[in-house]
């Protein structure tokens, strides 16, 4: 075990020990040279990340707040956008929407299953003023990995926005902004970047950017316009969480030196062992269909449903520092979600394999 509390939750997750001494070094300021270097280099280095031409906008905030943004930069009052829905994080995208008074459409699908390109496609046949697709790349609250380059490809060419929720995709999953036509992705620090949470990462594409002007809804520290005049002069419109962006170029120099081709294999490898092991001490896997299976955690069942899950993720936390995520909505009870990103290794997944044996 690397750290006195080990995080199998799906972010955020353990920072690695030379990121940990990034972020205490002294605090510099953000108006001055050094951190317009810094600031350039993240930039530069989110945008290998995001496989895009476009700057990398970074916003002070958890994972929501850059999902708000998104909205009030892209859209306007009653534009109609269809959300699609395969979990929680599906359901916070439809809240955020209908809180700024656009009409929202959404196609649900049962947790643990990803959505129907058909009815996605007929959907937009039938509504073509639709202004925005918002999806959820890896759905947290079940571990589906929802394809969204097929849905890309159905936005690709037209004046509707495909708008991504990769918080939590982001680094061990592929993923390609520019060719995958996405023209809005958010990511987050706490979830694969190796981070504490704290900051932000959006990229907008040259047609979102197009959008945004006609977009009329209120914003005033989410307006992107200001991030992108900033940008231009090495700076940041606010005092941004200058210790995350220390944090954060380091922690994208690890990344990309590594290979995020390299991460995402260790990361499937990892996941295919967690899986294994928990079917070996008697839970049964939640999703049925390998191929929408993400590598940010491991959701399981058990077989014995008078397992106490509330209980057991108890015991782990307060008695041995291994703090496992239960369900969502339906399943808080009945679901262990073990959250596989940052350095855990098939040794903490064995320690933790261990612990739960001698709990249940
Ligand atoms: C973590 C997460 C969020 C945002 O959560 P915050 O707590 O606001 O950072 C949104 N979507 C997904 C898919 C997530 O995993």
């Amino acid at each position: 075990m690397k750290h006195k509390k080990q995080l199998f939750t799906p972010g955020p997750s353990n920072v690695p020990d030379p990121i940990l001494e990034e972020l205490s070094k002294d605090v510099i300021h953000h108006r001055m040279g050094d951190y317009k270097k810094i600031l350039e280099d993240v930039t530069g280095k989110l945008k290998s990340v995001f496989k895009t031409s476009e700057d990398v906008l970074i916003l002070t905030s958890s994972g929501t707040g850059a999902m708000e943004s998104s909205i009030v930069n892209l859209f306007s009052k009653g534009d109609h956008v269809l959300v699609i829905n395969t979990g929680n994080f599906g359901d916070r995208y439809i809240e955020i929407a209908e809180v700024f008074g656009l009409k929202v459409s959404s196609l649900k699908y049962e947790w643990g299953n990803t959505y129907s390109l058909a009815e996605v496609k007929q959907f937009l046949a039938d509504n073509t003023d639709v202004k925005g697709i918002l999806m959820t790349y890896h759905e947290t609250s079940t571990g589906v990995l929802n394809d969204v380059k097929r849905i890309g490809e159905l936005t690709k060419d037209t004046d509707t926005l495909l708008i991504t929720d990769c918080i939590s995709g982001m680094i061990v999953h592929p993923f390609e902004f520019d060719q995958w036509n996405v023209d809005c992705a958010v990511a987050s620090s706490q979830k694969g970047f190796l981070l504490p949470p704290g900051i932000s990462f959006v990229s907008i594409s040259k047609k979102a950017q197009k959008q945004m002007e006609r977009s009329n809804l209120p914003k005033y520290y989410w307006d992107y316009k200001k991030y992108y005049d900033y940008l231009k002069k090495g700076q940041p419109p606010f005092t941004p969480a200058i210790q995350l962006i220390v944090g954060l170029n380091k922690a994208l120099t690890y990344i990309l030196e590594k290979g995020v081709t390299t991460i995402n294999t260790e990361k499937q490898e990892l996941r295919t062992y967690t899986e294994e092991r928990f079917k070996e001490i008697g839970f049964t896997l939640f999703i049925e269909d390998e191929s929408i299976r993400g590598n940010v955690l491991v959701p399981v069942v058990p077989t014995n449903k008078d397992l106490d899950i509330k209980k057991l993720t108890k015991i782990l936390d307060e008695t041995y520092d291994l703090s496992v995520s239960k369900g969502q909505g339906q399943y808080v009870t009945k679901m262990l979600r073990i959250g596989i990103l940052s350095e855990i290794g098939k040794d903490d997944i064995d320690d933790l394999i261990g612990k739960i044996k001698a709990i249940v």
